[in-house]
């Protein structure tokens, strides 16, 4: 078998509502999604992270320009190859960010490949499944005026629960008075419902504000304090772990196996969180989660993507290990946006759905979408 196209869809659609997380507004969704041609009709599917205020040009170019030479006409089945070859290529203007992203977009439609050919999903060309189906978080709580929402966001909480949902992941980092008085409303609201709640700042804060608002945290029995600072301060996520509580969590803005190593090297998580769509796909998810099971950090995926990207990290996930073994182990558990993205759902036939807050991990072939391409067009960027 040998690759003989990639067709590159840049997806953007402003949003009725734009949203604020820590960091800025956002105002349109995006994906970068990819089409890996193959001579024996067999098509795969990939998606490149768009950050929410990243504009999906920036991996669409570096597919286009930099790694679709490199790929076409290799066999889509020598992933570890490829990704290797991508990966040497860019090294010296890549490594993160948006290059790892568009390399992680066409490693995703390789194994769609490899699944498809050999007539498995993909978690089991990735070991087999841990498990069949798994638990989903509400992310959500994303401030629409500011601050000062924290009745509003305490409704929020009850209708997740309505929606089946039992974890719930409330975005902070808007002030530590506005935090904490959200929290307090969210916490009065939920009481006795049986609610795990987790907390994303988005690294909004420095090493000092962000201990400060993890003491301050202790009494809800966070699962995790998810990006207490920023992403390359390491010594400050290290800080942070030894001085809070509750396990601390990061790791969807750090790439590739050699980001991992140092990030974890200096115990900076308890919980590591890869994001298949930018850390460089599966075959460095491989990389990272045996890292990890060496550190005895457990990974919990971070999903914000398309259809593409979380029916694709529903396949990591049902093979990703507990790194801390019991009979009643913790299992990973699924981010489940409920943020608004106008085509994220209506890109595939099947999208991933939660009942009663569960999804049954697919087991189609491959990737197991079937992409609507009167979706791609429509919000394709001109
Ligand atoms: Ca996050």
């Amino acid at each position: 078998m040998k690759i003989t196209d990639i067709r590159i869809h840049p997806l953007r659609t402003p949003l009725e509502t734009p949203f604020a997380f820590s960091q800025g507004w956002v105002r349109h969704r995006s994906s970068t999604i990819v089409e890996v041609i193959t001579d024996d009709g067999i098509t795969g599917w990939g998606e490149a992270f768009a950050q929410g205020l990243e504009p999906p040009q920036i991996a669409a170019a570096v597919i286009d320009s930099a790694l679709k030479p490199l790929v076409i006409g290799a066999d889509p089945l020598d992933t570890e190859v490829l990704w290797h070859r991508m990966y040497h290529a860019t090294r010296d203007y890549g490594r993160k960010g948006s290059v790892t992203a568009a390399i992680s977009a066409i490693d995703l439609a390789l194994w769609d490949i490899a699944g498809k050919a050999h007539g498995v999903p993909v978690h089991k060309l990735l070991g087999g499944a841990f498990r069949t189906k798994v638990q989903a978080y509400a992310t959500g709580f994303y401030r629409i005026s500011g601050q000062g929402e924290a009745a509003r966001l305490a409704d929020e909480a009850l209708a997740h629960h309505a929606a089946g949902f039992r974890a719930m992941k409330v975005k902070l980092g808007y002030g530590l008075r506005d935090d904490i008085a959200v929290m307090a409303a969210i916490g009065r609201a939920i009481e006795g419902k049986g609610i795990t709640l987790m907390v994303d700042t988005n690294h909004a804060y420095g090493v000092g504000d962000a201990i400060r608002l993890g003491h301050a945290l202790a009494e809800y029995n966070l699962r995790w304090y998810e990006e207490p600072v920023a992403p390359e301060h390491i010594a400050g996520y290290r800080e942070v772990r030894s001085r809070v509580t509750m396990p601390v969590a990061g790791g969807e803005n750090e790439h590739t196996l050699y980001g991992f190593r140092d990030f974890l090297g200096a115990g900076a998580v308890d919980i590591a969180q890869p994001d298949l769509c930018s850390v460089g796909g599966f075959t460095a998810c491989r990389h990272v989660m045996a890292l990890t099971q060496a550190h005895g950090v457990q990974v919990n995926p971070h999903v914000w993507g398309s259809a593409i990207a979380q029916a694709a990290s529903l396949q990591l996930i049902a093979a990703v290990p507990v790194a801390h073994h019991s009979v009643f182990a913790e299992e990973p558990i699924f981010e489940y946006d409920r943020s608004s993205h106008p085509f994220r759902q209506h890109l595939v036939r099947e999208p991933a759905a939660q009942v009663e807050g569960w999804i049954d991990i697919p087991t189609r072939p491959g990737l197991g979408v079937e992409v609507d391409r009167a979706v791609l067009n429509r919000y394709r960027v001109s």
